[in-house]
């Protein structure tokens, strides 16, 4: 018997958690799936295979760990604004040798009726902000939410998982504590319910947050767009079967019968 495929997961998106469990659901005992967390959310949901949480220390760090672990492969399923842990993925797989793909999700398209105002970063989308109506949703995480604390004159309706232990760094706001999959009904509930003039967003693309941007175009809302950075080089797929079927191929894995 031939030793497993040794594949470490880089995750903390609902694409990496579907991952573990189809890599081990179709190849069994031919894979030893690790997933990787960053520890950020306080109720991480447990993968398939083994999880291990928290950062490995930049590059080198990782780099130290896929030698220790014996790791053969390492699937980059990050989210697309995660870009530090998908550079140092990129640089520990070229320094160790070991094999690297990305998983990588489309990003959404705009369609007739959508209203979206791209913007580079958070400074650029503040300055969008500012020239539009008072009630602002924001659905784009903590990290980025001090570039919009000048915006005295708006009020901010702030979506995060966990609930934070600092201040939000915004004048006015309320904290609403959800974690996706959401529906288009609760999403059209909710910016009815809060008089919501403005969406702030990522262009982070999955279906699981992607009901608030029908819920804007019916209601003819704005929504301001928060540019991906650039995604590092390497093979790419862009879906679970893609992955599954690189895998397969790269490693000569069959499905157990
Ligand atoms: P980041 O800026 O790319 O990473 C910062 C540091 O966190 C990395 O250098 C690494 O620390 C550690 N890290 C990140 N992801 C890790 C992982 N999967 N396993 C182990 N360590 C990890 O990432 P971020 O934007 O803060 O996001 C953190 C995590 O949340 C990511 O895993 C991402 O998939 C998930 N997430 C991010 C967003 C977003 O909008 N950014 C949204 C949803 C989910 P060391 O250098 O010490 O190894």
């Amino acid at each position: 018997m031939t030793a497993p495929c040794r594949i470490l997961i880089l995750g903390g998106t609902g694409e990496a958690s579907e991952l573990a469990r189809a890599l081990t659901v179709r190849f069994g005992a031919a894979v030893q799936v690790t997933s990787s967390q960053a520890g950020r959310t306080r109720e991480p949901r447990a993968p398939a295979g083994a999880l291990r949480i928290g950062g490995f220390g930049g590059a080198v760090g990782l780099a130290a760990y896929l030698t220790g672990q014996d790791i053969d492969l390492v699937i980059d399923a990050t989210h697309p604004f995660a870009s530090a842990i998908s550079a140092n993925a990129r640089a520990a797989c070229n320094s160790t040798g070991c094999r690297r793909l990305i998983l990588a999700r489309p990003p959404w398209q705009q369609r007739p009726g959508d209203d979206w105002h791209h913007a580079a970063n958070a400074t650029a989308a503040a300055a969008l902000v500012a020239q539009m109506g008072p009630r602002v949703f924001m659905t784009v995480g903590r990290k980025d939410l001090s570039a919009f604390s000048g915006l005295s004159a708006h009020w901010f309706l702030v979506r995060l998982i966990d609930r934070p232990v600092q201040t939000l760094p915004l004048p006015r706001h309320q904290i609403l504590i959800g974690r996706g999959p959401f529906t288009l009904a609760t999403e059209r509930a909710l910016l009815r319910h809060h008089e919501i003039d403005v969406l702030v967003t990522k262009a982070s693309g999955g279906s699981a947050t992607e009901a608030k941007l029908l819920a804007a175009r019916e209601a003819n809302l704005p929504v301001i767009m928060l540019q991906r950075p650039l995604s590092e080089t390497g093979e790419q797929v862009d879906c679970l079967a893609a992955a599954l079927t690189w895998v397969s191929h790269a490693f000569e894995l069959q499905a157990p019968l």
